[in-house]
């Protein structure tokens, strides 16, 4: 990829070096920007300072002198208490690329902030785990005031195959993350309880995979969840910890318009129940291992 001199002189912080932070900062370094990282716990940032990435020592040093700061944290409590920490040293003017997944109550309380303090925020959820991240094919959803689309175009370009502008107002781009959100959801489930029922009913799972392989029904989401439960093979690409704050933002957002959505209520339980059960830290998928420990039920086991 060729350097721009736009992308040569802008320099970038990327606050939060977790699974997603870390390959966006590596890529955006990759493609020429002057990138800065900080983590709160800082060992998880130090590998990419063999990449040529600069580390900063404080999340001041971090953000003073970026003309774009891109947040790539857990949810919204995290992102208002790093801008809250972050003080005076976010100058008036910075844009605030918001990438973490925060839900529409969350995207509101960050503009609030960010308006408060003359920041230009870029609401910009992104589709796409670890492996898209890592090959920079991310497909970032952004909505923000046009003038600031040609700052953070090339940024996008630089992490992902596909940006989606929905709108000018920062928070119609969480709102579509929510609605995706909401779909990803039913398909882990509906992959995970087909496997359960079928090993309950002694159906052989290769011959449930066999019936669904080659056909419109199998997407490669879905394909990827279920080799991961035929092989026992649970290394997060997004945790079920993840999980259960992304399905409680899906259904906060249905209980605020009242709209009725038993599969994502439904969803958060099981997700509830497998990191209950100790799968917190794993991949998803792992909605699977969910047992129904409501007592009295009568298929509870
Ligand atoms: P992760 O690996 O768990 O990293 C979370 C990051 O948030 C870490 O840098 C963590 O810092 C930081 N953090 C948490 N609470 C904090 C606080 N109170 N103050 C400061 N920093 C805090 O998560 P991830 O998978 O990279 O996801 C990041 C965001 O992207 C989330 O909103 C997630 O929903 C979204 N997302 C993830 C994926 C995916 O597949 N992973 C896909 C799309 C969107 P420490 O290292 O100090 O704990």
């Amino acid at each position: 990829m060729t350097m721009t001199t736009s992308q040569a002189n802008t320099e970038v912080a990327v606050i939060g070096t977790g699974t997603m932070g870390s390959p966006i900062a590596r890529n955006l370094h990759k493609a020429g920007f002057e990138v800065t990282v900080w983590n709160r716990s800082a060992a998880k940032a130090a590998p990419l300072s063999a990449d040529g990435v600069a580390l900063a020592s404080s999340l001041a040093d971090a953000v003073s002198n970026a003309r774009v700061v891109v947040t790539v944290l857990k949810d919204a409590d995290a992102v208002l208490e790093v801008l809250q920490a972050a003080g005076k040293s976010l100058r008036p003017g910075t844009v605030l690329v918001q990438i973490s997944t925060v839900g529409v109550d969350g995207i509101a309380r960050i503009a609030e902030f960010a308006k408060s303090q003359g920041l230009r925020l870029i609401d910009a959820p992104v589709q796409g785990t670890k492996g898209p991240a890592e090959k920079a094919q991310l497909v970032i959803l952004a909505s923000g005031a046009e003038d600031d689309r040609g700052v953070v175009d090339p940024l996008f370009d630089a992490i992902g195959q596909k940006t989606l502008w929905v709108a000018d107002e920062p928070g119609e781009a969480s709102k579509l993350k929510v609605v995706v959100n909401s779909f990803i959801s039913a398909l882990t489930h509906g992959i995970a309880e087909a496997v359960r029922l079928a090993e309950a009913l002694e159906v052989d799972v290769e011959d449930f995979q066999r019936a669904i392989l080659g056909g419109p029904l199998v997407s490669p989401f879905s394909s990827i969840k279920l080799n991961a439960i035929m092989n026992q093979q649970f290394t997060p690409s997004f945790t079920v910890d993840n999980a259960i704050k992304d399905s409680q933002l899906v259904v906060e957002a249905a209980e605020n318009v009242k709209v009725w959505l038993p599969v994502a209520d439904a969803g958060l339980k099981r997700y509830r129940a497998a990191a209950a059960a100790g799968h917190g830290g794993e991949d998803m998928a792992a909605s699977y291992f969910a047992e129904n420990t409501v007592a009295g039920s009568h298929y509870a086991s």
